[in-house]
């Protein structure tokens, strides 16, 4: 049929059937015919739309699962051992049934964004054969009251359909954000999400292990501490499984994972790329792999190099490249910042810097990029105090050349009063072991304070000596505009810099 066919008929019909009408002919036999044929013809389209089943058109966009595999996650062994131990129960239900064990109805995800929740609940509905259907906390939050209940109600019924008409005898249902719904229930002011999570207490209370489709929830949160106590206990969600941000191994995986579609220079190292993303999450790298190829392609070049990667790890961390026009003496100050920050990592933690910038980028004028030397997880108050002696390098930097600070140590102070923070909760301060309540705000200010002022005293003395050698590598810095970790260590070497405090 022409672009057109479809206005054309819609035009002439009508004419026709008038200009049959006026010539005294009975039309009615003709629109019968009519209308029979266009419901047939519906018919037929709409059949063909299900037919294509979970890959195409109108069925893809609503809980149709992208079925996907443990194997293709990567990292999160912990987490996937013991959810597949908790799916066994889905999967070896007439055992269970036989040791009158209650059947398993929810398990809860618990993580930071982006840590792949969402990928494990489907990884689950592809290893116990079930059928998926999601939905997120906030999709339930309406104004007018009732309509969240209502919606689990269709979410448990459409679970139970799709079982059906897929002839699978199990279901996921995966609910992401679980603490938009399931916050702790206060009284009063949240009678609509009341309302919401009662109505999906009162469902799962009532799957039963012989019901056909056995029904599993799965939710996931980054909020636990959040949520009302009904829904986590036993019977309920009670299985809780933590989803962590990645360590190394686990990042190298999820890079290999989303580098599999791209063409990568011979000698590129991934795992390179893994350990200067420390604290990466998985949505992160995906992204960082998924940039880098951009800035290949951009580059008109057949393969993904290694600096396409370092400069993704730059765009993910700090944002796009600004092109912010910064005057020579800016300029200056930005650069002696920035070795503040770099000559200070060397000295507390020799070989850590991994690059020093002045490309603005997201809101700031340059960086220093840090690799951490070993993954930790536990920090001692000297650690701490040496991330906050690098933190406040930049700004005693321009103390000690300008006599004063600018506003670009801002974002500095606020990571360093993050670090204090930490370590008076701690309580790896004077005041002892404290909670925040415990301690007057003076109290706080005054130990915060205090001991920042110590650190920054510490700061400029460390690096006061070295003001020659500032000198020295500011123009090569201002000239270079980006540095790796290796060229600025061979560059505080030629200055005969001592490399440990
Ligand atoms: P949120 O809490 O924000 O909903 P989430 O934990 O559910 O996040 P996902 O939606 O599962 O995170 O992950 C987002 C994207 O990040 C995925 O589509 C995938 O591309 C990537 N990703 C995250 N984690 C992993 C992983 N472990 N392996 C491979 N890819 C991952």
């Amino acid at each position: 049929m022409s672009k057109y066919g479809k206005e054309i008929i819609i035009g002439v019909v009508p004419v026709v059937l008038a200009f049959l009408m006026y010539i005294g002919m009975n039309v009615l036999p003709i629109l019968l015919i009519g209308v029979i044929g266009f419901s047939l013809l519906y018919m037929v389209r709409s059949k063909g739309t299900i037919g294509f089943g979970a890959g195409g058109g109108k069925a893809k966009s609503k809980g149709a699962p992208k079925y996907m595999t443990f194997e293709e996650i990567g990292g999160q062994e912990r987490a996937k051992s013991e959810l597949k131990e908790a799916l066994d129960f889905l999967i070896r239900h007439e055992e269970i049934q036989k040791f009158g064990i209650r059947p398993l109805k929810g398990i809860l995800l618990t993580g930071p964004p982006g840590t792949g929740k969402t990928l494990l609940a489907k990884a689950s509905a592809h290893y116990t054969d079930s059928v998926f259907v999601s939905a997120s906390g906030s999709e339930f939050v309406e104004m007018y009251v009732g309509v969240g209940a209502s919606r689990i109600r269709d979410l448990f019924k459409e679970a139970r359909t799709k079982a059906a008409k897929e002839n699978k005898d199990s279901a996921i249902i995966f609910i992401d954000e679980i603490d938009v719904i399931g916050g702790k229930r206060e009284g009063g002011q949240h009678r609509e999400y009341d309302q919401t999570l009662n109505q999906l207490l009162t469902e799962m209370d009532g799957i039963h292990s012989s019901d056909a489709p056995r029904i599993l929830i799965m939710a996931a949160t980054n909020r636990k501490e959040m949520l009302d106590s009904a829904l986590l206990r036993p019977g309920r969600f009670d299985r809780h499984i933590g989803v962590d941000l990645p360590d190394k191994k686990g990042r190298l995986h999820i890079l290999r994972i989303h580098a599999k579609n791209k063409p990568l220079a011979p000698g590129t190292s991934l795992e390179r790329v893994a350990s200067e993303t420390f604290h990466f999450s998985g949505a992160q790298l995906e992204s960082l792999m998924n940039e880098a190829a951009i800035y290949a392609l951009r580059d008109e070049q057949e393969e993904v190099t290694q600096e396409h990667l370092s400069m993704a790890v730059d765009k993910v961390l700090m944002g796009e490249k600004t092109d912010r026009e910064t005057n020579n003496e800016e300029r200056r100050r930005v650069a002696l910042h920035e070795l503040g920050h770099a000559i200070s990592a060397e000295l507390v933690r020799p070989g850590s810097v991994s690059q020093v910038s002045l490309a603005p980028r997201g809101g700031a004028l340059g960086y220093v990029r840090h690799q951490p030397l070993q993954e930790r997880y536990l920090y001692t108050k000297d650690f701490i105090e040496d991330q906050i002696v690098i933190a406040l390098g930049g700004a005693a930097a321009e103390e000690i050349f300008y006599n004063g600070r600018s506003t670009g140590s801002r974002g500095d102070f606020e990571q360093a009063l993050q670090l204090v923070g930490n370590m008076i909760e701690s309580g790896l301060t004077s005041l002892g072991i404290v909670e925040r309540q415990m301690v007057t705000r003076e109290e706080w200010t005054k130990a915060s304070s205090g001991i920042l002022d110590e650190l920054f005293e510490r700061t400029k003395t460390m690096l006061l000596p070295l003001r020659y050698v500032f000198e020295q590598a500011v123009d090569t810095l201002i000239q270079e505009e980006m540095m790796t970790g290796s060229q600025f260590r061979e560059l505080l070497r030629q200055f005969k810099t001592p490399t440990s405090a």
